[in-house]
């Protein structure tokens, strides 16, 4: 504790989600680490997304830890793709078998940074009134932090119940009886849906834009393929990241213009059974890059709606038409079309009759009123952004981040920002983010930035920055990577249009992992390109 009741630190670490938490464990023997998590308990997005279904659609033997091989070894997952709660308390596991907690203060978040040029130290403030100074800061404050809650006015006129889906209560909600309003059909919304409706006297689903949604495939962990697994570990997780999403699933050969009507059919349709998420957009090698072979996933997709929700006109509604398949994310679900059948869930289409406001008894849209007791906003996500706009922070020349991003992220391989010296982002916008499997390509990305802080130390340097002309290098390879993909057709959180008036391009790389690591690897083995060192 120095003066003024200042503490001094080496990192401080912004986050106890899956990253902030490795990197308190890879660093803490070599430095004095301290890092500030906003919620009271670890696990980042799985502590904060409770709401009812929430569940990963990655297969869990890979969505965990590799650093530690006695932890993969005795973990055991009981489900492929796991809910909420078991990776809550894969993360309270990890937090208590690392002894992580001594080093994280929590239900104390980070409000204000400032870099001191003159001592080369970020001076740190919280909501409880601490004040660290630190030599390095390492943002893991996740991609999808920041909730999204549109500004419909008269929310103090409501009696019931409003809350995002980051909200949901420990202790859970008793929905019996009540008349439930959902606004937001992403895949928060598609996963909630189905069991909101079994408790729910009635719910109305508010939809602006359909979403393609496929079944889930979950279903208990089979013991062969999980030994398996633990039998070839380390190798497995070598194999991951040398795939473009950071994940075994199959990569698709075949074109889908190189099989017959019937052929395609087939495939599409083992796809739809399969028990891997996401196999729909994976049935072809071109389903993301060529929108002659998308449209047949689209139309397959129509199909099989159609075939499941029995009332034609909600059918319609429910199927996307304004974008190609992929575009946005593909949603995962488990019963969310036939939802649709059952005489309590009724489809709200809120495009053509948008939400005007709150009233007294739930909500109003330019065509009609809705009576409702709880409404639960399922809007998504200020993403990759909002985390690190939303605390204030200034650098070089008293400039904010917030402005020197106004019109859109800039980052140096999504790690850096100029002018805003050592400052580390984990999963920061431009990395490839939730397009690789998060938890394995966090831990690579923490290992890289830690290198990069052992060479300061090695080296004696002070202080590191990136340019202005690296950043736009990086923005050149993120849009191009992009560009060659039907994401360019569609709004989504990747590129910030969910959200009104938000700027910038497309703020992930999609160019896949190894071309993402190799550029980072070879960046410091190139004299540390891109980056000042002091
Ligand atoms: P999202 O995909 O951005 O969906 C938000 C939904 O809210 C959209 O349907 C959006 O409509 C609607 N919405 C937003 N503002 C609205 C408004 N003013 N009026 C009416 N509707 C409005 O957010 P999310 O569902 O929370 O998912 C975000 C990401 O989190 C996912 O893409 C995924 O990466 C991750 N996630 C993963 C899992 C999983 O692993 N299984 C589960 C949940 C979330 P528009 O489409 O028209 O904007």
């Amino acid at each position: 504790m120095g003066k003024d009741n200042i503490e001094d630190v080496d990192i401080v670490v912004i986050g106890a989600g899956f990253s902030g938490m490795y990197a308190i464990h890879r660093l803490r023997n070599q430095f004095n680490v301290l890092c500030f998590e906003a919620g009271d308990g670890v696990g980042g997005t799985w502590y904060w997304n409770r709401y009812p279904g929430a569940r990963v659609d990655i297969v869990s033997l890979e969505y965990s830890y590799g650093f530690d091989d006695a932890l993969q070894q005795e973990w055991h997952w009981p489900e492929y793709f796991s809910a909420q709660p078991e990776l809550e308390r894969y993360a309270n596991h990890v937090a208590d078998r690392f002894n992580l907690r001594e080093h994280i203060r929590f239900s104390n978040p980070v409000e204000r940074l400032r870099f001191d040029a003159g001592s080369n130290r970020w001076h740190v403030h919280t909501a409880r009134g601490d004040h660290v100074v630190c030599r390095y800061v390492i943002a893991a404050t996740g991609s999808l932090f920041a909730s999204n809650t549109p500004d419909w006015p008269g929310r103090e006129k409501f009696k019931g119940q409003v809350l995002h889906t980051t909200q949901w209560p420990r202790e859970g909600m008793d929905l019996a009886g009540k008349r439930v309003g959902l606004i937001g059909t992403g895949s928060t919304g598609i996963q909630a849906a189905p069991i909101i409706a079994e408790q729910a006297e009635h719910l109305h689903v508010f939809q602006r834009t359909p979403a393609f949604t496929m079944p889930s495939g979950n279903r208990p962990l089979d013991a062969e393929y999980e030994q398996a697994w633990k039998q070839a570990y380390p190798q497995r997780r070598k194999q991951m990241l040398n795939t473009w999403g950071a994940s075994l699933i199959e990569y698709p050969t075949l074109s889908a213009h190189d099989c017959t009507p019937e052929e395609r059919d087939r495939i599409l349709e083992n796809a739809w059974n399969s028990k891997n998420a996401f196999q729909l957009q994976l049935a072809f090698n071109d389903v993301m890059t060529d929108l002659a072979a998308n449209k047949y996933v689209v139309e397959f997709a129509h199909r099989k709606i159609r075939q499941i929700v029995k009332d034609p006109e909600v059918a319609e509604l429910l199927c996307p038409k304004t974008y190609p398949i992929g575009g946005k994310r593909l949603c995962i679900g488990n019963g969310y079309y036939e939802m649709f059948n059952r005489p309590n869930v009724t489809l709200v289409d809120v495009k053509s009759a948008p939400i005007v406001e709150f009233t007294e008894n739930g909500l109003r849209t330019t065509r009609k009123s809705y009576d409702l007791d709880v409404i639960i906003l399922a809007t998504g996500f200020d993403a990759l952004t909002g985390a690190l706009t939303r605390i204030d922070i200034e650098g070089l020349d008293h400039v904010k981040l917030a402005d020197k991003w106004k019109d859109g992220p800039t980052t140096y391989l999504g790690s850096m920002v100029a002018g805003f010296p050592n400052l580390f982002m984990i999963h920061g916008p431009m990395t490839p983010a939730a397009q690789a499997q998060m938890i394995t390509t966090g831990e690579w990305q923490v290992n890289w930035t830690a290198g990069i802080i052992e060479a300061m130390e090695r080296d004696g340097c002070t202080r590191i920055d990136t340019t202005q002309d690296a950043e736009r290098a990086w923005a050149d390879e993120v849009d191009a990577a992009a560009g060659a993909t039907v994401h360019r057709f569609a709004d989504s959180w990747y590129n910030g249009r969910n959200i009104d008036g938000k700027k910038g391009g497309f703020m992930i790389y999609i160019g896949g992992f190894p071309r993402f690591a190799d550029t980072c690897i070879n960046a410091i083995a190139n004299n540390h390109e891109g980056f000042v060192r002091v």
